[in-house]
């Protein structure tokens, strides 16, 4: 018997997710059956969606129920396998979620080569919010050279890298952040050609100064107060991609203020624009050529990436509450285990 730990849904939240919703508990993971594997986790991916997950609304996926462990993806390492393709010792993608150890099938299983990348990066710019970016925005944003792409939280796992597909492609990016050294390292690091601070008193005029030829792709990573500020700039036949809505996911009722809906029709209809939810694993069929395209990007120094690395599973829930509060700086990963091949 292995002994590890961790962190169910003990209530649904209401706001911001807090230690009484999320409980670490003590756990024991027996041995595989037949066809799994016993892992050990290495790194924990914590991402926006999980807030979704943690709740009944109706969403895409399934909700977690109560004294579920929180869904997630990691990084782990197979201590012992009944699974002929693992042997201890692989590193693999798991959809094992927030806890040290888990059984999992190994057909759930992704093998991770570490001679290709740091393992993490399967978390982040070569994983699902890497890809996220990369379909959302040749997909549904479908960017021209020369045309002006901007997107919100713009330093983050989805966002730096969206700025710098935009640029590959030869257009003006403008990324909207939290934060002056989140603008800082979205010009400076991931060569955006602005970047607009949203807590700034007079964002919306420093917006439109860093758009003088309007907005043709509006990358939609939070909503709320940012998009008001971009519906006046968008130009005909622009098109927005909703990537996320992380503005309202601790909402529990409607904004209160003035209603922009009107607004945004207007805005739709007048400038012909398309607006597109998407959701990453719709688009599988881009799978493959992201991975060469992002894995040669990132070799040739075309995109670079930022990780903000947290220490322990214990710190899971306070480093969420920070992912959902603007906290972090990149892709968010808990270590969870040591890295055998760091
Ligand atoms: P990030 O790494 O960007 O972290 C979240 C960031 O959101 C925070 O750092 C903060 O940045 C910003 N934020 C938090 N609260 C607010 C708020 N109230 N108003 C404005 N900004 C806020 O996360 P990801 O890159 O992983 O995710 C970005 C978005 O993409 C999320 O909405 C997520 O749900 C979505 N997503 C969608 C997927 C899909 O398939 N459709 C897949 C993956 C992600 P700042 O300080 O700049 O405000």
């Amino acid at each position: 018997m292995t002994t590890g730990q961790r962190i169910v849904l003990a209530q649904y939240p209401k706001g911001m997710p807090g230690h009484d919703d999320l409980k670490l508990e003590a756990a024991e993971y027996g041995a595989p059956g037949d066809g799994e594997v016993l892992l050990r986790t290495i790194y924990l991916s914590l991402d926006p969606y999980m807030r979704g997950r943690m709740s009944q609304a109706k969403s895409y996926a399934a909700i977690t129920r109560i004294g579920d462990v929180i869904t997630a993806e990691t990084v782990s390492e197979v201590i012992s396998s009944n699974d002929p393709g693992f042997s201890p010792g692989d590193i693999v993608l798991a959809r094992s979620g927030w806890q040290s150890h888990a059984i999992m099938k190994g057909e759930a299983l992704r093998r991770i080569d570490p001679a290709l990348a740091p393992i993490s990066t399967a978390l982040g710019v070569l994983g699902m919010p890497g890809f996220t970016a990369y379909c959302g925005l040749l997909k549904h944003g479908r960017p021209k050279e020369g045309e002006t792409v901007v997107v919100s939280a713009a330093s983050g796992a989805v966002g730096q890298l969206v700025g710098q597909i935009a640029k590959i492609k030869g257009c003006r990016a403008v990324g909207i952040a939290g934060a002056a050294d989140k603008c800082a390292m979205a010009v400076d690091e991931f060569g955006f050609d602005a970047c607009v601070d949203y807590k700034d008193a007079d964002f919306r005029e420093k917006l439109a100064a860093a758009c003088p030829d309007g907005i043709d792709v509006y990358f939609e990573n939070v909503a709320g107060d940012v998009l008001k500020a971009v519906i006046p700039l968008f130009n005909f036949f622009a098109r927005m991609p909703v990537c996320g809505t992380i503005a309202y996911y601790n909402a529990q009722g409607l904004p209160e203020g003035p209603d922009y809906l009107p607004a945004f029709m207007r805005a739709i209809l007048v400038n012909r624009l398309s607006v597109r939810g998407f959701i990453n694993y719709d688009e599988a069929e881009m799978m493959p050529d992201f991975h060469r395209e992002m894995a040669g990007w990132i070799r040739s120094g075309k995109v670079k990436y930022r990780e903000d690395f947290v220490d322990g599973l214990e710190n899971a829930v306070d480093a969420f509450q920070g992912l959902l509060t603007g906290k972090n700086r990149g892709k968010l990963v808990i270590r969870v285990g040591d890295d055998p091949t760091a």
